[in-house]
């Protein structure tokens, strides 16, 4: 068998959400290259036995406890491990069994088996942002110790990524961020007061988890992907421009030292970013959707309304005095948005409870990882108070 033909073999964390799913498509379409190892959710049982019974992994994690028996029951016909709880999210990802971890689980709980994943060499294909928002200094270091590949899954920052091939000495002038916009593209605050949680959710281009949903329609989303990019290509804050572009045909882009711009361009379907990260460094053909310069004629771009939009300004102002502060805010977010969804608080009260959190708890610059989990901590206690939660 030649090396071309060695299957590379993938634990999906958080199998069961937007990505995990189409990953899962994406490995079914090519089984000569990738094999299932271990797969995680956190309270879905029933799509998480679905997946296990088709794929056949070595290891399945349910996070909620209350479903270990169901999923055990479920599984007990088949050579499947069944394990349950957060510690045993964090075990597994230290396991020998695989090769590439895709981090596609959502918010602050996906740090802790990412970094073990890094701690014990593997490579990450990254869709978990929250991560890098968090503790970007601490993960992207320890991803160097130990040679471990961080490659993006995030459409901009692949996009980005791509652009980036055979320009390693070449240096970055700056990154340009594209975002859609989201559903109140346009929108002003007298609109946005009176949104509701099934508004917010409906994204014009791309059907995604809840909590992404609502922090594309904030723009939060673009905030946190400015502090996903510095970290991941050591950019300084200056150095990322958000451009609003409704059609998400560019990805993103770099402009290099000579004024030269590359954009990454295809239709938007997470599928691409989530096989090319797979696949990393080849490419895989394919069937999906192509871009048609026929069909689409015009593409447009504008600036952001960070007076609309406040949370972008708010990620801005954390991307630039960095610490701790990305880490309150992503807390913060994290919080408002579950309360959002169970509409506990309005659209824009999200954005009072992040400025009220990243104003009460204390700056630390260079935080600790035990800092970034206290940060954590208490920004979340902080933010559940002013809701009333
Ligand atoms: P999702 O809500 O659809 O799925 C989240 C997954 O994480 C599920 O499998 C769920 O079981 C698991 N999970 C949730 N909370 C957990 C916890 N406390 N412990 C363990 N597992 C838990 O989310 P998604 O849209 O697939 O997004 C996943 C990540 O990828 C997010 O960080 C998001 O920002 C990022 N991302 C998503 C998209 C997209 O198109 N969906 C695009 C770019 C980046
Ligand atoms: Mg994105």
């Amino acid at each position: 068998m030649s090396i071309e033909h060695v299957i590379k073999r993938i634990a999906i964390f958080g199998s069961t959400g937007s990505i995990g799913i189409q990953a899962l498509e994406v490995i079914q379409s090519n089984p000569d290259k990738f094999s299932v190892e271990i797969l995680t959710a956190f309270s879905n049982d029933e799509l998480l036995v679905q997946q296990a019974k088709k794929f056949k992994p070595n290891i399945v994690v349910i996070g909620d406890e209350k479903k270990y028996k169901a999923v055990q029951d479920a599984l007990s016909s088949e050579d499947i491990k069944v394990f349950a709880g957060e510690n045993a999210l964090e075990e597994v990802a230290g396991m020998d069994c695989y090769d590439l971890m895709l981090a596609a689980i959502v918010g602050f709980a996906g740090l802790k088996p990412t970094l073990k994943a890094i701690s014990t060499g593997k490579a990450i294909a990254l869709a978990n942002k929250e991560t890098l928002v968090v503790a970007g200094d601490i993960v992207m270091n320890m991803a160097v110790e130990n040679r471990v590949p961080v490659i993006p899954v995030d459409s901009e920052h692949s996009a980005i990524f791509q652009c980036l091939v055979g320009e390693t000495r070449n240096r970055i002038e700056k990154v340009i961020l594209t975002a859609s916009g989201g559903p109140f593209l346009g929108r002003k605050t007298n609109y946005l007061v009176n949104v509701k949680r099934e508004h917010a959710l409906q994204h014009p281009n791309w059907r995604m988890g809840a909590k992404i949903s609502i922090d594309s329609a904030t723009l939060m989303n673009k905030g946190l992907e400015m502090i996903e990019a510095k970290f991941l290509f050591n950019l300084d804050p200056d150095q990322i421009q958000v451009v609003i572009h409704p059609q998400s045909i560019i990805h993103s882009m770099v402009q290099f030292e000579d004024g030269s711009i590359k954009a990454q361009m295809g239709m938007p379907d997470m599928k691409l970013p989530i096989q090319y990260a797979l696949a990393f460094p080849k490419r895989i053909a394919n069937d999906f959707p192509r871009y048609n310069f026929r069909k689409v004629h015009t593409l447009t771009f504008e600036d952001p309304d960070l007076r609309t939009f406040r949370n972008l300004a708010l990620a801005m102002d954390a991307l630039n005095k960095g610490g701790n502060l990305p880490c309150v805010m992503n807390a913060a977010n994290e919080l408002a948005v579950f309360a959002f969804l169970r509409n506990r608080i309005g659209f824009l009260e999200i954005t009072d409870v992040i400025e009220k959190t990243m104003e009460k708890v204390s700056f630390i610059e260079e935080p600790t990882l035990e800092e970034y989990f206290d940060s954590d901590g208490e920004a979340r206690n902080y933010a559940a108070d002013i809701m009333k939660l």
